[in-house]
C-alpha cells in the first residue's frame, strides 16, 4: 500500500519537497500513525501548527458541527464566526482592526501592501522601501519570499518586488544604517523559526520600533510561528516588550485548518478601502469556528503558564544532555532550537526511523515545536530517543 501511494507521489506531484517514505492516516494527542501501524512521538506539529495536537475531540466536534451548518459564503456577506473571532483577537492585542488570510505568506502580503498603501496616502510616492533581516522567513510568495533573507529561497525567482533592504537580525546599528525616509515598512519575526530559532532582543526591537517612529515607518511583527501561545504569552511581542503596527498570525489559528490574519491599529486600517485588497476563502466560517475553539483555549492563564513549564523543561532537558556535537539550546516556551556543530539531517531521520519526529530550522539547528498539550513524560520519551540518536 505505501509502495503505491509513493509511486503516485512520484508520478503526479510537483517535486517541492524531499519527503520521506511514510504515510500518516491517522492521529491522536502527541501521536501520529503511519499506513503500517507504526506509532510517532510529534514534536514537530506540521511545523509548529498542531497546537491542540491531533484529532483533538471538542476541536473536531466544533469542526463537524459547523461543517454541517455552514462552510463558506466569500466575503461579500458577514458569517458570524469570523467577526466573534476578530473581536477576540484585537481585544487581545494592540490591534484595532484586522484582515483575515489563508496563510501565514499571504498575512505577509497583505502586511506589505498595506505598508504601501499607508505610506502612498500619508507621505505621496517614494516611500516604498522596505526593510527585512538575515535569516528572516516570511513565506513563499512573491511579496513575502522578497523579505525572506535566504538566496536559495529567492534567486531562481527573481526578480522579486523591489524596494527590500536587508540587515543584520539583533544588530541595532545595521537596522539603523538600512531605515530611512524612503522606508515604508519594517518587518521582522520576535522570534525567527526556520532561520535557527534566535529571539530578538528587547533593545533591539525597541530600537526598531524607535526608528520606525523616526521615519514614519511602519513596524510589523511576523508571529505566524511565534504567536498564539507558541511561546507561553499569548503573542511574543507581549514577552518582549514592543508593539507593532501590524501583526501577521497563521500556523496554530485554526488548530489545523489554514486560516492567517494581519492584526493593524486603526492609523493603519483608515488608509484602506474597499476593493484595495481580498480573498475568496479568507475568514470563512468554518475555519473562524475552529480558531475560535482554538483561541479560548490556548488564551487561558494556565494552558500558557504549561507552556512555559514545559518549554523551560525541555530546554534542561537539552541543555543537560551529554554529547559533544552541542553547541546551544535556546527558545521561548515551546519554541526551542538545539544547535548541533554538525549538520543535523542525519540526527533527524535517525529519531524518525526509531519513532520521534523533529524538524530542522536550517543546517545545524534542530527545532522542537510540540503541541502546546506536551506534557513532561512525552519530553522525557522524546529526550530518550534524541539521546541514541546524538550518540
Ligand atoms: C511558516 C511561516 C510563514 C509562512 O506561512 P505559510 O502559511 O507557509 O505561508 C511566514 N512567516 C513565518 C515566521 C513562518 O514561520
Amino acid at each position: 500500500m505505501t509502495q503505491a501511494l509513493l509511486t503516485l507521489a512520484e508520478k503526479y506531484l510537483v517535486p517541492t519537497y524531499a519527503r520521506p517514505p511514510l504515510v500518516f492516516t491517522h492521529g491522536e494527542g502527541i501521536y501520529l500513525y503511519d499506513d503500517q501501524g507504526n506509532r510517532y512521538l510529534d514534536f514537530m506539529a506540521g511545523i509548529a501548527v498542531n497546537a491542540l495536537g491531533h484529532a483533538d475531540p471538542a476541536w473536531a466536534q466544533v469542526v463537524a458541527e459547523q461543517a454541517h451548518r455552514l462552510t463558506h459564503i466569500s466575503n461579500l456577506y458577514h458569517n458570524e464566526p469570523q467577526l466573534l473571532l476578530a473581536q477576540k483577537l484585537v481585544e487581545s492585542s494592540f490591534a484595532d482592526k484586522l484582515f483575515f488570510s489563508n496563510s501565514g505568506a499571504e498575512a505577509n502580503e497583505a502586511a506589505l501592501k498595506f505598508a504601501r498603501k499607508y505610506a502612498r496616502t500619508h507621505h505621496g510616492e517614494g516611500k516604498t522601501g522596505i526593510v527585512a533581516f538575515s535569516h528572516s522567513f516570511h513565506g513563499r510568495t512573491m511579496g513575502a519570499l522578497a523579505v525572506t533573507h535566504k538566496a536559495r529561497y529567492r534567486e531562481p525567482f527573481l526578480p522579486l518586488v523591489p524596494g527590500v533592504t536587508f540587515a543584520e537580525y539583533n544588530d541595532l546599528a545595521a537596522a539603523a544604517a538600512a531605515i530611512g525616509s524612503e522606508t515604508c515598512a519594517v518587518i521582522v519575526e520576535p522570534v525567527q523559526g526556520e532561520g535557527g530559532v534566535h529571539a530578538a532582543a528587547p533593545t533591539f526591537l525597541n530600537g526598531l520600533r524607535q526608528l520606525c517612529d523616526q521615519h514614519n515607518a511602519l513596524l510589523i511583527f511576523d508571529e505566524v510561528q511565534c504567536g498564539l501561545g507558541r511561546t507561553g504569552h499569548l503573542w511574543a511581542y507581549q514577552a518582549l516588550g514592543v508593539t507593532p503596527d501590524m501583526m501577521s498570525i497563521a500556523k496554530p489559528l485554526a488548530g489545523g485548518l489554514p486560516i492567517g490574519a494581519v492584526l493593524v491599529t486603526d492609523k493603519v486600517a483608515a488608509a484602506i478601502q474597499p476593493g484595495d485588497h481580498g480573498s475568496t476563502f479568507a475568514g470563512g466560517p468554518l475555519v473562524c469556528a475552529a480558531a475560535l475553539h482554538l483561541f479560548e483555549r490556548v488564551n487561558q492563564p494556565t494552558f500558557l503558564a504549561q507552556v512555559q513549564e514545559m518549554g523551560a523543561y525541555l530546554r534542561h532537558r537539552l541543555q543537560t544532555l551529554e554529547c559533544d556535537k552541542l553547541v546551544a539550546a535556546r527558545g521561548l516556551g515551546l519554541m526551542v532550537g538545539l544547535e548541533l556543530n554538525v549538520p543535523v539531517a542525519d540526527v533527524v531521520a535517525a529519531a524518525r526511523h526509531k519513532g520521534l519526529l523533529l524538524v530542522n530550522a536550517g543546517e545545524n539547528v534542530i527545532r522542537f515545536v510540540p503541541p502546546l498539550i506536551v506534557t513532561r513524560p512525552h519530553i522525557d520519551e522524546a529526550m530518550e530517543v534524541l539521546t541514541l540518536c546524538l550518540n
